[in-house]
């Protein structure tokens, strides 16, 4: 396989948007914020560029952009093309006070770079460009990554990025010496829209963790591969995704023509939403009487009460826990404790994301599917 880290992170985001694109190959027109970002990167490499005599201009650059913006992207919008206009002669503006690409010493830039990964007998390569490296003044090297996204992660988020990670991982495949020589490389996100650049440093333990994670994600695809099985998963993104007409999440609202029962599941789904509805009220109802309930029985010192219709009783229902290191203890020598025990997948899950990749691989290897239910999650329009 030959896959792009941004391919590796879609798998990760939703299998079946990896699958339609990746192994379907079907292609979908770019989105507005797609085309924003990649003019905004063609200004910033031409600002940059280490092949120039002189260094780029401010007036130069934002010309550039005013030349190549093309209004046709917004269909008529002219409100939204106005204000992407405007964000984006402002995100370039606040650029040049803050950087004058006369200072940077640049390496390189849009930097491809191929990492091999080899799994059993399978050789993998993971491609990724890098937008800019620099050589800062104490020989040491800097990657940054241009973001034209409007939300700025946590320092936390970027310092676990396994992007940048994987950044720094092509730079030394490019240039191996610098691993040799453990040379510091700072990674960088550089926030356009905030005007921002959040960096992070990479260890040798990460580099290597890092390419354990990449062959356990690669494991994965293959495992997805071999069961044909791409489920899709809905997320933050599926608003920009350009599957949604394919997607079995979302097919039914772009579906051309009616579906055969369309009324009658309107009219299901109408009368499912209501039931809910009246169910949410009548829990409500029981919590209140309940406590009303309580309340009369503690001031009366009574545990039974009784109407027309008949009497309710209260039953106190005590609930143990216990001492998990005790009872293995107890347990573990009768080997017993195993029958006992009990794993909270949602608990293992959190904890293994926090674990070395062969644990992690050693936890993902004893999953296996126990049962499948399904529920009808119901979500209401936004009015
Ligand atoms: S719309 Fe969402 S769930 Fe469907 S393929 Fe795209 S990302 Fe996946």
């Amino acid at each position: 396989m030959r896959l792009s880290y941004t391919a590796l992170s879609d798998f990760k985001t939703c299998p079946l948007k990896f699958k339609l694109a990746q192994i379907d190959k079907i292609k979908t027109p770019r989105s507005k914020d797609a085309i924003f970002g990649t003019l905004l990167h063609d200004c910033l490499q031409l600002a940059f560029d280490p092949r120039r005599a002189l260094p780029a201009t401010e007036e130069e650059i934002l010309n550039y952009f005013k030349n190549k913006w093309d209004r046709e992207v917004y269909q008529g919008n002219e409100a939204e093309e106005s204000m992407a206009f405007s964000s984006g002669v402002a995100i370039l503006k606040d650029f040049f006070a803050r950087n004058n690409p006369a200072e940077a010493k640049i390496v390189d830039l849009e930097k491809s770079f191929t990492i091999p990964v080899a799994l059993g007998q399978q050789e993998h390569q993971i491609t990724g460009k890098i937008d800019r490296i620099d050589k800062l003044p104490d020989d040491s090297f800097e990657i940054i990554d241009y973001k034209t996204t409007k939300k700025m992660p946590s320092q936390q988020l970027v310092d676990n990025n396994l992007q940048l990670t994987v950044y720094h991982l092509g730079l030394v495949q490019l240039w191996p010496k610098i691993e040799e020589e453990n040379r510091p490389v700072k990674v960088s996100l550089y926030f356009l829209k905030h005007d921002e650049k959040l960096s992070t440093q990479k260890t040798r333990d990460d580099l290597k963790e890092a390419r354990l994670r990449l062959k356990e994600e690669l494991a994965a695809i293959e495992k997805y591969q071999a069961q044909n099985n791409w489920q899709p998963t809905p997320n933050a993104l599926c608003d920009w995704c350009g599957f949604k007409h394919l997607c079995p999440m979302f097919r039914h609202q772009f579906s051309p023509v009616p579906l055969p029962d369309s009324d009658k599941i309107k009219d299901v789904i109408g009368q499912f939403f209501q039931l809910k509805e009246e169910a949410k009220k009548l829990k409500i109802k029981e919590v209140e009487f309940k406590q009303l309930i309580d309340r009369f029985l503690e001031a009366n010192s009574l545990e039974r009460v009784f109407g027309e219709e008949g009497f309710i009783t209260r039953r106190k229902i005590p609930f143990y826990s216990f001492d998990p290191a005790k009872i293995k203890d107890v347990m573990e020598p009768l080997g017993r404790f195993l029958e006992v025990i009990k794993i909270d997948s949602a608990k293992l899950k959190k904890a293994a994301s926090t674990l070395p990749a062969p644990a992690r691989q050693a936890i993902a290897e004893a999953k296996k599917l126990e049962r499948e239910s399904k529920t009808f999650q119901l979500t209401k329009k936004k009015s």
